[in-house]
């Protein structure tokens, strides 16, 4: 059973400053980083040091084939992602002392999947097999649907929101995962429980997940609610905690595991991952997982 993610492959160009560039101002950075980004790949490397058998579908530059090998490392299938001439997805980000961030986004290759590279990736597939997919590339409708005539489980993470969601074949997603704010957007409520019943009215087919940061998650099952808290933990950076908790919850759970069980890994997973600064690099791998909470159950916590 393997997962196939559709997903983005950003290259983030980090650099430290004293204050954000003002207009008409120049101003020199103190450090720089240039770091394998985007919610696709995160998610497939969450997905992959989770122990999942991942394939992602995606594009780069041909100059930026470096980046397809950090992935292939991680334990990623990447017969699909393929070079195109367009410049890759990137990230422009300055962060300053006080951990602020300003972003300048750039989508790039990462809006040329083509109905082509969709079908390919989707000929040879197994009837376990899950599609996910997220808001940073193209064509996410043909994803889905396509996902869906074949008979595949189908996850889909809104994010970034655009008002584009909104008209995309809700009916194909059996897996919805989303944010406090997506939720918020999507739904057009503010209180949780109301969401909730928005997401029961209106999505019956759809299993929803809500993340709540450092509130835990509310899952949303056809017969019944499951709400699980966060670890309490000192949270240094909580770049990459959606991705890494998808990556961490979709494992566990296209591998069988009971709704309860693999939301509390998740949990853990991110719970990890925000202790640590950074993104890819903040996402934990499986023997930590399994570390952290042998010592979550002796402490007698979850
Ligand atoms: P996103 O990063 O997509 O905005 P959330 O902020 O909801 O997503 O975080 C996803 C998950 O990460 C949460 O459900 C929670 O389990 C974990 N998490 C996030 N922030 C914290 C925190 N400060 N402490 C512990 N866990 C956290």
């Amino acid at each position: 059973m393997a997962i196939i993610n559709f997903g983005s492959i950003n290259i983030d160009h980090v650099y430290q400053v004293d204050h954000f560039v003002q207009p008409g101002e120049t101003i020199a950075s103190s450090h720089y980083q240039c770091l394998l980004g985007g919610k696709g790949a995160n998610q497939s490397i969450a997905l992959a040091r989770a122990g999942s058998e991942v394939r992602h579908v995606g594009k780069i530059n041909e100059t930026d084939v470096a980046f397809k090998q950090t992935m292939i490392r991680d334990g990623i299938d990447c017969k699909h992602v393929t070079c195109t001439e367009t410049a890759s997805g990137h990230a422009i980000i300055q962060v300053t002392p006080s951990a602020e961030n300003a972003i300048v986004l750039f989508g790039g290759a990462n809006h040329e999947m083509t109905p082509k590279d969709i079908m390919y990736a989707l000929d040879i597939v197994k009837s376990a097999d899950w599609v996910l997919t997220q808001n940073e590339t193209n064509n996410i409708d043909q994803v889905l649907s396509q996902a869906k005539a074949k008979g595949l489980k189908v996850a889909f993470n809104p994010a970034p929101m655009t008002e584009s969601v909104k008209h995309l074949p809700h009916e194909c997603i059996d897996l919805l995962i989303v944010n406090e704010v997506e939720a918020e957007e999507i739904s057009g409520r503010q209180d949780l429980d109301k969401m909730e019943d928005y997401f029961r009215q209106d999505w019956p087919h759809a299993e929803v997940l809500i993340t709540l940061g450092k509130a835990g998650v509310r899952m949303l099952k056809k017969d019944k609610t499951i709400n699980v808290p966060a670890f309490e933990v000192d949270a240094v950076d909580t770049t990459a905690a959606g991705d890494t908790f998808i990556g961490y919850f979709l494992s566990a759970y296209s591998n069988h595991a009971d709704s309860k069980t693999a939301l509390i890994r998740a949990c853990a997973a991110s719970a990890l991952a925000v202790m640590k600064m950074g993104a890819a690099q903040s996402i934990p791998n499986k023997e930590d997982v399994n570390r952290f909470l042998a010592k979550q159950n002796l402490s007698g916590r979850h």
